[in-house]
């Protein structure tokens, strides 16, 4: 099996299982405390979830706090939902589903176009009661770079807040500007079910699950020491492997643009992360390539949407009609992608797809 699916998720590194297994606590051990008890056993599940909390701290600008929530999702849902007041909410139009329902659930949603390369222009008209902008660092389909930094500035100007998902770029670029930002640990080689909110001193936040009071009076509910702790090794080692792992996704990027020379790009070339190729072939039916080429993991459009028999809304965002869109696959690869591995499924892949 070929792992091409990275902006799904990614493999646990060793490192990260080896950290949560000492926090995973059997009745022979005295790991398996409760982090919020003032006992000694708590304290010890304590310290090692605060050491977590300094190690993703470290993914994002300094002057603000981690909450740990339980996924990205959550994160985005209690920035957006923590956030009182009224006002338009302005998300770009390639946001993941995590920030456009949301968005919609609260009502007064804008929706910011991108152009035909997958750039939200800062400069795009914006209604002047926006409150809450929402411009993500690194899309998960088409893997572009949006330009925060200037979106964040946009947002000041109109006396409005930007939250950033970071989710795809976390550990790999460097932290976007922003009031809030929320990342998940499964895509940085960390466990599933764990994610973080930062967000920037004096900024404050509703509560959205009441109950016991942890993470700051925010989202309560007894946190895991164990995917905590998986996190925070996570995410240090990304920061400490970040120039390491992006040479390794340049070489497979240079290698793969060449195999699939004559497929067309999805998105900016180099506004992009380079783990990620979106790639469209007219005519190509890609649940036929999917069945034939079953021991490779790749996707057609993003994995959310995949299998709901819709055309992705970051495609048709670009302008692609419904058919471009429904002939594009993503690869996603990193650092535990060999250039051996790729080699062999893009051979599989290209093939089955010139035989149909
Ligand atoms: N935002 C982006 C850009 C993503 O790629 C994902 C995951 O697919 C999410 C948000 C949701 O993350 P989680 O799986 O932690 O809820």
């Amino acid at each position: 099996m070929t792992y091409l699916d990275y902006q799904a998720t990614t493999p646990l590194a060793p490192e990260a299982r080896d950290e949560m297994l000492r926090w995973l606590g059997g009745p022979d051990e005295d790991s398996f405390g409760n982090p919020h008890s003032a006992h000694r056993m708590g304290r010890s599940a304590t310290a090692a979830v605060e050491l977590a909390r300094e190690r993703v701290a470290a993914l994002f600008p300094p002057g603000g706090r981690v909450i740990f929530t339980g996924s990205a999702t959550e994160a985005i849902n209690l920035a957006m939902r923590g956030l009182a007041g009224d006002g338009t909410i302005a998300a770009s139009a390639i946001e993941h589903a995590a920030v456009l329902d949301t968005a919609r659930a609260l009502g007064r949603a804008h929706v910011i176009p991108v152009n035909a390369e997958g750039i939200a222009d800062p400069a795009a008209l914006l209604p002047a009661d926006t409150r809450l902008v929402c411009v993500m660092q690194v899309n998960n389909e088409i893997g572009t770079v949006q330009p925060v930094a200037e979106w964040h500035a946009r947002a000041r100007s109109l006396g409005a807040l930007l939250l950033c998902d970071a989710v795809q770029g976390a550990g790999k670029l460097a932290p976007p500007s922003a009031d809030m930002i929320a990342v998940s640990a499964h895509k940085l080689h960390g466990p599933k079910g764990v994610g973080a909110l930062w967000v920037r001193d004096g900024v404050e936040l509703e509560p959205q699950i009441t109950g016991g009071g942890q993470e700051q009076g925010l989202r309560s509910g007894t946190l895991s020491p164990a995917l905590c702790a998986g996190f925070g090794a996570a995410a240090k080692l990304a920061l400490d492997r970040r120039d390491e792992d992006a040479a390794h996704v340049e070489a497979l990027w240079l290698r793969a643009r060449d195999l699939f020379a004559g497929w067309d790009l999805n998105g900016s070339a180099d506004q992009r992360w380079h783990g990620n190729l979106n790639l469209r072939l007219e005519g190509l039916d890609v649940a036929r390539l999917m069945s034939d080429c079953r021991d490779v993991m790749f996707s057609a459009g993003s994995a959310c949407a995949s299998g709901s028999g819709r055309p992705s809304h970051v495609l048709r965002a670009l302008g692609l009609t419904d058919a471009e869109a429904k002939s594009s696959i993503r690869l996603g690869f990193g650092r535990y992608t060999t250039m051996e591995d790729l080699e062999a499924a893009a051979e599989k892949l290209i093939r089955a797809a010139t035989q149909q």
